[in-house]
């Protein structure tokens, strides 16, 4: 019999897999998709990588991806600038007429957002759990006293982070739901592609691609996972299903979940977030920016674009639709998300702005697999609430994934901690990070 079954093959499964078979469990891996990494999705197609889910390490500053990808040789770029910040790199932001905001209003407009959100800390701090985000930001606005074009980019700001960080509506997010939102040193991209490492820490691993888990049941003994085909008996199993995939009720727990984890399970959110490519003939745009943004009503739905030449060679142009509108552009075709991105761009670059030679559209929100894009706290729950989700059941079922981790939901290394605590959950004693990567060749992680 195995020791543990681990269901889904991205990096929180890989890395529970890999640390529970460094210490001599038998361990296996099984996965719906015919390919590992989950939310870790590079697309080679053209011949470059293009990375349609995670693409940042968000701080490289105490981050535990920042020692593993450079123990695996994987090429890193600085782009600190992984979401609707406001300063910290050059960026070109455009006033609701489409005017470049000159040096003196861009260190006003950044500023801005800094006091703001000094105030709007003060006003978190003394928010309940019931309070939205919007409540909290619309407070502190009032607070400031600004003219309404002042006191709109602000708002828009926080608009922004909740549908980039959350992919979920200012509305629905908790006042708190950002606390843990710290970014601390330089981002990073992966030119190579984000998905060498799990493929990396895949290797000499037992996974079963194309197992789609319907069932587990579980005795004090131990837990019997089903899948379409076959069934599998282990002591444990590790389930690191997306919360939207848990939310939809697609594997039947018997007994059903104790409150504890069923509670979290309905109580936290699933946000939508989704990206656009678009690969260009040549480049319209400024040669020295990191990202592109339009403020006021014209950033409405499409506001920043973030130059991501630097990982394909070629002229493109990344753009985020979270939150209402992410959900909304699964439902369009290619072509119609295509030239409503465009229409944005010739407003403020002119109608000789050329169509794009390729694009990418993700649809995270209606994959089956996924059913949204990463967890977040929504107005009535806490960041407790990850931790809970995490708790043993009758000590043979653990959950673990981004949304298990309390203090960095929605990120890759938070679903690589929380396969970690797992896996040290099912040992019953701690195990070093550093065992994930014992006996890999450094030169894997340019693998293509
Ligand atoms: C568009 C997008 C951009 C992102 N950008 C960033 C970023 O820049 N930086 C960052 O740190 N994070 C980012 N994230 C978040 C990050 O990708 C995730 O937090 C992380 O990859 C989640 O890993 P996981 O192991 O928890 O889940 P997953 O990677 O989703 O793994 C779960 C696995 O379970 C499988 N599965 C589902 N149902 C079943 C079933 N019934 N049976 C068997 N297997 C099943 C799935 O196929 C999947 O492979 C982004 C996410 C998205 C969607």
């Amino acid at each position: 019999m195995m020791h543990t079954i681990v269901v889904g093959a991205g990096i929180a499964g890989i890395t529970a897999a890999r640390l529970l078979h460094a210490a001599g469990q038998r361990v296996v891996v099984l996965e719906a998709r015919d390919r590992i990494g989950g939310r870790i999705r590079t697309d080679r197609t053209a011949g470059f990588s293009v990375d349609r889910g995670a693409s940042w390490i968000h701080g490289l500053t105490g981050n535990p991806l920042t020692g593993l990808v450079s123990a695996l040789g994987m090429e890193t770029r600085e782009f600190t600038v992984g979401s609707f910040q406001a300063g910290g790199r050059p960026i070109a932001d455009y006033d609701e007429s489409q005017r470049l905001l000159d040096e003196d209003a861009t260190r006003q407009w950044t500023a801005d957002v800094d006091t703001a959100d000094e105030l709007f800390q003060l006003t978190i701090a003394a928010s309940g759990h019931d309070e939205s985000y919007a409540d909290a930001a619309e407070r502190t606005l009032a607070a400031t006293g600004w003219e309404p074009e002042r006191t709109e980019r602000v708002r828009a700001f926080y608009r922004h982070r909740t549908e980039e960080q959350c992919g979920a509506e200012v509305e629905q997010v908790a006042a708190h739901a950002l606390d843990e939102d710290t970014i601390e040193g330089d981002e990073v991209i992966f030119p190579g592609g984000y998905d060498v490492l799990p493929r990396t820490l895949a290797e000499g691993l037992d996974i079963r691609l194309g197992m789609t888990v319907t069932a587990i049941s579980r005795s004090a003994t131990g837990v019997r996972v089903d899948t379409e085909h076959e069934s599998f008996d282990a002591a444990h199993v590790i389930v690191t299903v997306p919360l939207g995939v848990l939310k939809a009720g697609a594997i039947e727990f018997t007994p059903a979940l104790p409150d504890a984890v069923a509670g979290p399970i309905a109580r936290l959110g699933m946000g939508v977030f989704n990206k656009v490519f678009l690969q260009f003939p040549s480049r319209f745009w400024q040669d020295d920016v990191y990202a592109i943004r339009q403020h006021g009503r014209a950033g409405v739905p499409w506001h920043s674009w973030y130059d991501v030449s630097v990982v394909s060679g070629k002229p493109m142009l990344l753009t985020f639709a979270g939150g209402a509108w992410g959900q909304e552009i699964e439902q369009k075709t290619d072509k119609e998300v295509v030239s409503s991105v465009l229409g944005s761009l010739r407003k403020i670059y002119g109608e000789s702005v050329p169509g794009p030679v390729a694009h990418w559209i993700t649809r995270w929100g209606t994959d089956p697999l996924a059913l949204g894009s990463y967890s977040y706290v929504a107005v009535g729950s806490s960041h407790d609430d990850h931790d809970a989700l995490a708790e043993p059941v009758d000590g043979v079922l653990h959950f673990a994934g981004e949304a298990t981790c309390g203090h960095e939901p929605a990120t890759v290394h938070g679903a690589l901690q929380s396969g970690h605590r797992a896996a040290e959950r099912i040992l019953g004693s701690p195990i070093s990070l550093a065992e994930l990567t014992r006996g890999l060749n450094p030169s894997n992680g340019r693998l293509r």
